[in-house]
Order: structure tokens, then C-alpha cells, then sequence
């Protein structure tokens, strides 16, 4: 499978600049065992404790991502993986100080649901799982938790909820979202249309092409047939959609790769400031 072979790229590269146990256990072979082995949902209980017990475990990062429409050729999952992916290479670099739990794959989507299939939650609704995986994660003795974004409209619930987190957990909680790795300069730099994160455009479209082209779907897609189907009421929202459509031809695999990178080295440094 594609998604195998560059998710392995990937872990190559995660693993260039991973701890010497990591290098060990790659060696070994074991690429994907090590990749298993940052999953929180991967592991077995036993594995959790020891790592727990022995102060091995300092950080888990807590994903939040959508299932959303993105434009007619990316997958719904999209967001939720590309977090993932992002917490998942951070976690290699980092193994074996820091876990990533399991996503959460719904998020607050309601400006959305004029395009068919997305998923929502209403907002105290997804701030309640969050809310509850840390909590979970705290009761098993984990003292600092990185929420780590990948969808739009789950920022700002979540910005406005850190204090009240903070106050009910008495632990270290911090939230970002992946692209606040990206400068304006760095924006500049790699997106032609000038936009990161943006969306189902020139920036996740590039990420999809690095990461998992297999979720990329550009077979049959005549976006000037299509759009008069798609139902959207507002015209302002409906060219947006084909900005969107238009921008998302300028991407490429390098872009992606580039941006990703870039994320995954910021959160590194931020979880590592974290740990220090
Ligand atoms: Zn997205």
C-alpha cells in the first residue's frame, strides 16, 4: 500500500533524528512496531503502566481533527489524519518520553453542513471528549498533555477552554494547533497562493500528496459540471468553494513534504521546551 511506503519515508526521516533506541529497534526492522509504540491505542495496558511506572512517559499528545467535507477530492478524514501524522513523527522523535492518544475524529464542523457528509459536534459535545481523554490520562498519572489541533473551527473552543481545563486537571496542558508552526514567511515561502492551513486547497492538498495520496480523488472531478449541484445557498460560500477547487491544483508533493517537515520539527522543539 501507498500509505505504508510513505509512511515509512516518513519514519526514516522521523528516525534520522530519533534517540538511539529508536535507531535500535529500526534496525531491528521494526518500523512499524515503533510506530505502534507512540500510539496510546497500540499499546497494551502493560506497556502503559511500565512506561508510566518507570517516568519513561513525560507527554501525550491529545489530536483533535474533523470528518468534513473537503472539496470534491480529498478525503472527509483528512484533518484528522494529517494531525495525526504530524503528533505521530514528534512522538518518534521523541519516543519513548511522549505518547499520542487517540484521536478525536469529530470536530465542531456546523459551517460545513451545507455540503453533504460532513460530521458535527456541537461544541460543548467535543470539548466534553476532550475534556474526558485528559482527564482519563491524569488519572493514570500523566502530567503534561499537548492538545494538538488539526481542524479550523475546533480552535477557538478549545483556546477559550485551556484555563478552565488547567483549573479542573491541576496538571500542564498546552494547545496549538499544527500550523502555528507556519511564520508568514514560511507561508511566503512554499504556497504559491499565499494561504497555510486554508482548506481542501494548495496547502492540504499538498500534505494529502505527501502523506496519503491514496486519499486524494481527482479521478472525475470536472468541478464546472459539478457545481451547480452542490447546493451551497451562499454565493460568497460558493466561490469560495472554487477558489478552493482552483487553488488546490497548485500543490505538490514537495510542498507538502516541505510543510510538513516544518511542523514536525516546531512541535518537537515545543514539546521539548515542554519537558525541559
Ligand atoms: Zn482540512
Amino acid at each position: 500500500m501507498s500509505e505504508t511506503i510513505l509512511r515509512r519515508r516518513w519514519l526514516a526521516a522521523a528516525l534520522a533524528a530519533a534517540p538511539a533506541g529508536a535507531h535500535e529497534l529500526a534496525r531491528a526492522g521494526q518500523g512499524y512496531a515503533l510506530a505502534r509504540k507512540v500510539r496510546l491505542w497500540e499499546n497494551t495496558r502493560k506497556e502503559f503502566r511500565e512506561a508510566i511506572e518507570s517516568g519513561a512517559l513525560r507527554l501525550v499528545i491529545v489530536p483533535t481533527g474533523s470528518t468534513e467535507q473537503h472539496n470534491e477530492h480529498l478525503a472527509m478524514i483528512h484533518d484528522t489524519a494529517s494531525v495525526t501524522l504530524v503528533a505521530e513523527l514528534a512522538a518518534l522523535r521523541l519516543y519513548p518520553q511522549v505518547l499520542v492518544a487517540t484521536p478525536v475524529s469529530i470536530g465542531i464542523s456546523p459551517h460545513w453542513m451545507d455540503r453533504k457528509g460532513t460530521l458535527t459536534l456541537r461544541k460543548e459535545t467535543f470539548l466534553a471528549v476532550v475534556f474526558d481523554i485528559c482527564e482519563s490520562l491524569r488519572t493514570h498519572g500523566v502530567t503534561r498533555i499537548l492538545i494538538l489541533n488539526g481542524h479550523g473551527g475546533n480552535v477557538r473552543p478549545l483556546r477559550e477552554s485551556l484555563a478552565d481545563f488547567r483549573e479542573k486537571l491541576r496538571i500542564d496542558v498546552q494547545f496549538h494547533s499544527y500550523w502555528d508552526a507556519y511564520s508568514p514567511e514560511i507561508v511566503k515561502k512554499f504556497m504559491e497562493s499565499g494561504k497555510a492551513p486554508g482548506h481542501a486547497a494548495e496547502f492540504e492538498t499538498s500534505f494529502a500528496m505527501a502523506a496519503f495520496p491514496e486519499r486524494i480523488h481527482w479521478e472525475g472531478v470536472d468541478y464546472e459540471k459539478v457545481k451547480g449541484r452542490l447546493g451551497i445557498r451562499d454565493p460568497q460560500s460558493a466561490k469560495q468553494d472554487e477558489e478552493f477547487a482552483r487553488e488546490a491544483r497548485w500543490a505538490t508533493t514537495a510542498k507538502g513534504e516541505a510543510m510538513i517537515g516544518i511542523a514536525v520539527d516546531w512541535l518537537a522543539g515545543r514539546i521539548e521546551r515542554m519537558l525541559a
